[in-house]
């Protein structure tokens, strides 16, 4: 779904630190909850993040992120394409 200001809206509700993102609120359907996973290249600090809601399966894709040095990463292409195969249900709002 092509929505600029609802993707920036996502944006600007999400935590700034990934413990908290198990608290937070869907901006979509109001439940409590987030999940999130950092997709990667091998020795590159920057990524992709998925974040998306367990219950609507609103989400979003944010690029360029730096990731975290404890964060699990997908690095493997077989791990990426298992991953987002599994998660094909998401509905990125971009
Ligand atoms: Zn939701």
């Amino acid at each position: 779904m092509k929505n600029p200001d609802r993707y920036l809206e996502w944006l600007r509700k999400l935590p700034t630190d990934d413990v908290a993102y198990s608290d937070a609120v869907c901006i979509e359907c109001g439940s409590r909850g987030l999940s999130f996973q950092y997709l990667g290249v091998s020795g590159n600090e920057f990524g992709w993040k998925l974040v998306w809601c367990g219950e609507c399966n609103s989400g979003i894709r944010i690029s360029r992120t730096k990731i975290p040095n404890d964060a699990v990463v997908l690095v493997r292409e077989n791990e990426q394409k298992e991953f987002l195969d599994s998660h094909s249900n998401i509905r990125l709002i971009s």
